[in-house]
């Protein structure tokens, strides 16, 4: 791996090589942006370019032990620090300030990498703050965070701030392309699903998502093309067996109601599951975009409903009868609130 392999963000890894190479970054950073977006990669690559033994033209050599060890995680003076259950705690803050008060082992620096600091407790934020009044010059410190504001203000004050984007569409899909071989539209409705998170992107389990995907698609057509009760009842009952899976179902359901929105709106070009856009059109036009809110927040309703352990089966059955109703399947119902 190296800096140019980092996907996105061009612009602050620029600038961050930049600070290294004019010896004007921080003892103190603060890699800031969403989940998933490679900000502990970028942490893990500065780390190598400040110890590598051979480093050329603002790139770490990648090969020689000291790269190696950082990216097994065995390099004695680069440590990660992550949270100890949900929080990082106290003692985890008072070893480390301990520990950057002493000389570096191999290396000219010790860096640290704090991992999801957000989750740094009052007590442990407390004392990161002494430890980032007077670093010494051998030691740096680069906090991760998904949520900037969650640092203490006084804490963020010391350090110096790199703000991380989300990733586009097109670079999580050209990367998904590239590495696994998809055809393109299922390459661009992962991406599109994963709202510029690549983590998210490789990590999700997409066959099962897939599925998901298209039980919602056979239920909107059960109700709004076919009238087919039976399947319902089928899928209320399959559903209500268990509270996980009735929760993810009603996410992606609501995904692709999302979806006959935007089509209602004659907007293809911002459909998520791309892989579905034939299947999805007869459905859209059995709607308007009132139709299409309604339906989203009553969803939304009922996944709230799930998650507030009322009885599964019931909720969907219910949701499903209201959409049968001749009102919701040919336009918008009288009386029924719209959402914007
Ligand atoms: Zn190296």
């Amino acid at each position: 791996m190296a800096f140019r392999q980092i996907l996105g963000n061009e612009d602050v890894l620029r600038a961050l090589r930049a600070s290294h190479s004019h010896g004007r970054l921080a003892h103190a950073l603060i890699f800031a942006g969403s989940e998933g977006i490679g900000k502990k990669r970028a942490a893990l690559e500065l780390a190598k370019l400040i110890l590598c033994l051979r480093p050329l033209e603002g790139e770490p050599c990648d090969s020689c032990t000291a790269c190696a060890r950082i990216e097994s995680g065995l390099h004695p003076d680069c440590r990660v620090i992550v949270p100890d259950g949900t929080q990082i705690k106290i003692g985890q803050i008072q070893e480390l300030s301990r520990e950057v008060f002493f000389r570096p082992l191999e290396g000219k620096e010790s860096i640290f990498i704090l991992d999801q600091a957000e989750r740094l407790n009052e007590e442990a934020s407390n004392c990161m703050l002494k430890t980032l009044e007077e670093p010494p010059s051998t030691s740096r410190l680069i906090l991760i965070t998904s949520s900037l504001l969650a640092l203490l203000s006084t804490l963020r004050s010391r350090c110096q701030i790199f703000q991380f984007s989300h990733l586009s569409t097109a670079i999580i899909a050209n990367y998904l392309s590239a590495q696994s071989h998809l055809p393109h539209a299922e390459a661009e409705t992962r991406a599109r699903l994963s709202h510029g998170n690549l983590a998210r992107a490789l990590q999700t389990d997409w066959d099962q998502e897939s599925e998901l995907f298209q039980e919602a698609l056979e239920v909107l057509q059960a109700i709004f093309l076919k009238e087919d009760l039976p399947h319902l009842l089928y899928v209320a009952e399959h559903f209500g067996r268990d509270r996980e899976s009735a929760g993810r179902w009603l996410v992606v359901l609501q995904t692709v109601l999302r979806d006959l929105l935007v089509l209602s709106y004659d907007r293809p070009e911002r459909v998520l599951h791309r892989r579905g856009l034939e299947a999805l059109r007869p459905l859209a036009v059995r709607g308007d975009a009132g139709l299409w809110q309604r339906a989203l927040q009553e969803a939304h309703h009922a996944q709230r409903a799930i998650e507030r352990h009322a009885n599964r089966s019931l909720v969907l059955e219910r949701l499903f009868l209201e959409w049968l109703q001749p009102s919701g399947a040919c336009g918008p119902a009288p009386g029924r609130d719209s959402v914007r």
